[in-house]
């Protein structure tokens, strides 16, 4: 079902009335930034929790916005606002994700420079994927991550999702449910709009943020998660061959939250199903993004308690 409004400009507007112009960059060159949120119903059933929004503020303002050179009349606190405004205006009370979008509107020939840009906010309850529990079957693509030298995935810039969706497809195409992608090095990098983990001899292993990746927020979670219970965790380069021989495989992301690779081009991981350190670890994501465990201040922000703080 359709959600009822959307957030755009600094109002609440009606879905069917959200819209953009033909000829705004935004559309011709893919020119816009956005973030995915996650909100998660509080385990004590009385609020909505939006998880580390302040974070994916700072990496919207602070790396994409910013490497793009891109204004926008609505700062962090104002969209943060928004996106609890909208799912309050759609009455959302369920799991939900929403997306933060800042866009180049219409730009005369040449202004690029001084081109307007906008904001816009959509919402929609997202109840769990079973795939969470019985994990994925993966390809690792033919396509190869952008790079860094044309146009980086750290910076999460719409355009930049074509290489994604390519993968995607093809995967889809191939009976796969999504791709796995190598950098222009031969090395792995990520998932179409996921980082990956491996777990080796008990050790936690995933991509460096100089391989070609989005520098996750769900990533940098689980990492501490996982140091915080004792486990080794490196950042480093990884070989193709080490997924096909990884104890346990995941997927982390906003989206997927921690989701587990059960099989890579035919190879199964482990025993097929869910790995067990993989397994604590979503544990312990759960318990965190709604609130059952104490997360640091500013994780965890409520939806329907109270305004946001400046
Ligand atoms: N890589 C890509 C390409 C992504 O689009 C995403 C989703 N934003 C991620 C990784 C995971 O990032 P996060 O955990 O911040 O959602």
């Amino acid at each position: 079902m359709k959600p009822q409004h959307t957030w755009m400009n600094g109002r609440i507007v009606p879905w069917d009335e959200s819209r953009i112009h033909v000829n705004s960059d935004a559309l011709l060159r893919g020119a816009s930034v956005f973030e995915g949120l996650r909100a998660y119903r509080s385990a004590d059933g009385g609020d909505l929790l939006l998880f580390r929004v302040h974070d994916h503020m700072h990496r919207l303002f602070g790396t994409s916005m910013r490497f793009l050179r891109m204004r926008s009349a609505y700062g962090p606190v104002e969209l943060v606002q928004g996106v609890i405004d909208l799912l309050r205006a759609n009455e959302v009370h369920d799991d939900a994700h929403a997306r933060v979008v800042v866009y180049f509107d219409e730009t005369e020939w040449g202004r690029e420079l001084d081109a307007p840009t906008g904001a816009y906010v959509l919402a929609f309850e997202r109840p769990q994927s079973p795939k969470v529990r019985t994990g994925v079957r993966v390809t690792l693509s033919p396509w190869r991550r952008l790079s860094d030298n044309a146009m980086s995935p750290r910076v999460k810039a719409s355009a930049n999702y074509l290489n994604s969706r390519v993968a995607m497809v093809d995967a889809r195409v191939k009976g796969y449910d999504t791709a796995l992608l190598l950098n222009d090095r031969g090395k792995v990098s990520e998932g179409p709009g996921q980082n990956v983990f491996l777990v080796r001899d008990g050790v936690l292993i995933t991509p460096r943020k100089t391989d070609a990746i989005l520098e996750g927020v769900t990533r940098a979670t689980v990492m501490e998660l996982a140091a915080a219970r004792d486990v080794r965790v490196e950042e480093r380069e990884v070989d193709p061959t080490e997924l096909y021989v990884a104890d346990e495989l995941f997927f982390a992301g906003t989206a997927v939250e921690v989701q587990p690779i059960v099989e890579i081009d035919g190879y199964q991981v482990g025993d097929g199903t869910m790995g067990a350190l993989t397994g604590r670890l979503q544990t312990a994501y759960f318990d965190l993004v709604r609130g059952r465990t104490a997360a640091p201040d500013g994780w965890c922000t409520p939806v329907y308690g109270q305004r946001v703080a400046v």
